[in-house]
């Protein structure tokens, strides 16, 4: 029997593949240091997998940016405004549609299926595929060469290639899949010759709604492929989810398949135990969880891998494997000095994971009796978990009963336009104010204890007046107090929390060099104290304009978080949602009775499957209904979202029930505005009139324009006029400028209706 990998993180225990990075595009190193400095961090990685004992190990899953890119420079797919002019692609172009340069943006960048991480889109227009350079060939003779490893090369299949592309016409499916296969055919030609023995073709969007059309071509495309390269062993793998159209995947002329048994739902197990698995074919299992953070129940595993295998009977034709590739997981629990000791030895990151598939691999097929090392440690590390009484909660299977306020909108509304006689189009901001490095020292220094707590609280009120007058002088009808205690919209809250830890090192690759360090959630979260009362109470107390009290969601606080995998993930969410709730009341006791409740992630945490979309975006709306429903009718609530693809949510959006939601717009006004032309929306929306992401200060005229268009299709009595999100980026003086600037395009508005 086999183990293998999938893929391994890329950043490097201490960052330092983003450090090399850094340093090359700060031109503080050359690039013949930043070839050997990410040569020799790729060649760790390698030795890592090697000594853990792993047999499979992947080549070319390791990258200067991101693997999507580095299969569209492969193919010469490189947009016409990077001037490429044919043969291999240099360093500067790769990075110029990784990131820009001073003549042409940056390719589109988006999130990878179902997890936080972002590739860079191909874009298809007016091209044709050519192989610039056989990169995967130079990776497999160096792991060969260097290491003595027989490398595995990874690659992104052709049918999800085309899947995750953009800018083509649709109608040019079948030829663009025909026009790839002959460049796949070539590098997987070029492996065969090096003496690549397998290869694995990356095809997670097999987990994705595939119609029967698609699936043809599928077929076509691994029939021409076998018929091409027939001695080269391809896996056709998969992860994310369980496979759609299972009886044609594992039909297809190819060696092995790779399944999820993690996030399948068990469809991948029950389709393999009542459909059969072909006996000529590799099964490669993916039994450990690639997507999250906790060790897994040896007992549990063994219990699934021995169903596998009385299906794979040949122990030579089952691979044991992580779920999906390692990118997702931090690297390694080592450099975690602080955590508690328990929860310590119940993390698995990357290292940790491999280990556990050769560990199965090694209790498969000896000896599994309880007092075998292994399983006893295991077993004992779980009771030190029940131990420790973080995990009261008991899984729940009943369904949940609907909550709700007590009045309708149609019948709070009067109430709420009485208590708080706004202007029409009322303007207000989304939170946060520019996060200046003072203002990030200062709570570098409170941490670190180098100033008082005293100290601290005093600072942070002097930001929260001065832009309390900023705001008044600007002239905004509904202010913030502006989140200047806040580090990060969800760390924030999960500090304050009972169930949240938080790592040192614990990094996981957000997009090129860019991480995030999700908080952990190892127990049942609770309420502890208020959490954000006192600022947003003194804030008030400055000013006779209502402040917005703000508070990060339940499903964002889940979905930016690694969350336990003992509950269902929506009993965390209504955990959570509790949590948030007397949070609410706190501030509602306080007399901040205007509270906004963002939900920036909550479409990220759609299933890939359409009729799974159902189930999430119930229990979802119920966690927000949780957290803000008890509320007075006069109370308003608001919500914030960052994206502008609402269509196929509406109905979702719509339950949410908060008085007032604001959304980015303004990159993408088209798509929101014809979703508000099809679909009623009756409460209160505003649709963010300029984009914060850009330094530009927008002028009058530009948020004037937009205004205008919006409220063709929504109503003027409820529209509220905002940026499209929090200003935390900007500079001051952008910011008052821009916000002045929106203020004068409101009441330039007012007038006109
Ligand atoms: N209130 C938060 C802010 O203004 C919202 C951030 C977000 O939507 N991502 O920063
Ligand atoms: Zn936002």
């Amino acid at each position: 029997m086999t183990t293998s990998s999938l893929g391994y993180p890329r950043i490097g225990e201490q960052r330092e593949w983003k450090k090399a990075l850094e340093a090359y595009w700060s031109n503080s190193i050359s690039e013949d240091d930043l070839h050997a400095q990410l040569k020799e961090i790729r060649l760790n990685h390698l030795r890592k997998q090697k000594r853990a004992g792993i047999d499979v190990i992947p080549v070319g899953d390791f990258t200067y940016y991101d693997h999507i890119l580095d299969a569209s420079v492969m193919f010469g797919l490189i947009p016409k405004r990077y001037d490429y002019s044919g043969g291999p692609v240099s360093i500067d172009t790769y990075f110029a549609m990784a990131r820009g340069n001073a003549k042409a943006p940056a390719c589109e960048m988006t999130k990878w299926y179902n997890t936080n991480y972002h590739y860079i889109v191909p874009e298809l227009q007016d091209m044709t595929p050519t192989v610039t350079e056989n990169r995967l060939v130079t990776l497999y003779k160096e792991a060969k060469d260097e290491l003595g490893i027989e490398g595995k090369p990874v690659l992104i299949g052709p049918y999800s290639f085309l899947k995750l592309a953009k800018h083509y016409d649709l109608s040019q499916t079948e030829d663009w899949l025909k026009q790839l296969t002959v460049v796949y055919s070539q590098v997987l030609r070029e492996l065969e010759e090096a003496g690549v023995l397998w290869v694995q073709l990356d095809e997670p969007s097999l987990v994705t709604n595939v119609t029967d059309e698609e699936m043809a071509y599928v077929k076509d495309i691994y029939e021409t492929l076998h018929a091409d390269v027939p001695n080269l062993q391809i896996i056709v793998q998969t992860y994310f989810d369980a496979v759609e159209n299972y009886d044609q995947v594992v039909e297809l002329p190819v060696a092995g398949i790779g399944l999820d048994f993690v996030h399948d739902g068990g469809k991948n197990l029950h389709a393999i135990q009542t459909k059969g698995f072909p006996g000529d074919k590799v099964l490669a299992a993916g039994v450990i969880d690639g997507r999250n953070i906790w060790k897994a129940k040896v007992v549990d595993k063994l219990a699934l891998l021995e169903q596998v295998k009385q299906v794979v009977k040949t122990p030579e034709k089952l691979w044991i494997q992580p779920s999906s590739s390692l990118l997702h997981t931090p690297v390694t629990v080592q450099n975690e000095p602080e955590l508690d000791s328990v929860l310590k030895r119940a993390l698995s990151f990357a290292d940790e994971k491999l280990i556990e598939v050769v560990t199965l691999k090694e209790l498969l097929y000896s000896d599994q009796s309880a007092d075998h090392t292994a399983i006893r440690e295991n077993q004992q590390l779980f009771k030190d978990i029940e131990a420790t009484g973080w995990r009261k909660q008991e899984p729940d299977t009943e369904a949940f009963s609907e909550v709700s306020r007590t009045a309708s909108y149609e019948q709070r509304r009067p109430k709420q336009l009485e208590k708080w006689n706004l202007p029409i189009l009322p303007t207000t901001t989304i939170g946060s104010f520019p996060q200046t490095k003072e203002v990030r020292r200062l709570r570098a220094q409170v941490k670190k204890g180098s100033i008082t707590e005293e100290d601290y609280k005093t600072q942070i009120n002097d930001y929260i007046s001065t832009w309390i007058k900023h705001q008044e002088e600007i002239g905004l009808d509904v202010l913030v107090h502006g989140e200047f205690e806040r580090n990060d919209m969800v760390e924030f809250f999960g500090e304050r929390l009972e169930g949240f830890a938080f790592t040192k090192n614990a990094w996981v690759q957000s997009y090129g060099s860019r991480g995030v360090k999700p908080p952990i959630i190892y127990g049942d979260v609770r309420f502890k104290q208020p959490m954000t009362v006192e600022e947003t109470v003194y804030a008030q107390s400055l000013t006779s304009k209502p402040v917005k009290g703000m508070l990060t969601g339940p499903v964002t606080i889940l979905n930016w978080s690694f969350e336990r995998d003992d509950l269902p993930k929506f009993q965390v969410a209504f955990q959570i949602a509790e949590a948030i709730k007397e949070e609410v009341s706190a501030l509602e006791n306080a007399g901040i009775e205007m509270i906004q409740i963002d939900e920036p992630a909550l479409r990220e945490g759609l299933p890939l499957k359409e009729q799974d979309w159902k189930t999430y975006l119930d229990w979802a709306v119920h966690a927000f209904r949780l957290s803000s429903s008890h509320v007075q009718d006069t109370t308003q609530i608001h919500t914030h979202m960052c994206y502008s693809e609402f269509q196929d949510i509406i109905d979702a959006i719509r339950a949410l029930d908060a008085d007032v939601i604001s959304i980015e717009t303004s990159r993408s006004q088209g798509d929101i505005l014809s979703t508000f032309e099809e679909n009623t929306y009756e409460l209160g929306i505003g649709l963010g009139v300029y984009d914060i992401h850009s330094p530009r200060v927008p002028s009058e005229e530009e948020m004037s324009t937009i205004l205008n268009r919006a409220l063709k299709v929504l109503p003027v009595e409820r529209f509220w006029v905002n940026p499209d999100c929090g200003l935390k980026t900007r500079k001051e003086e952008e910011t008052i400028a821009a916000l002045k600037l929106m203020v004068n395009a409101a009441k330039h508005a007012r007038k006109q209706v």
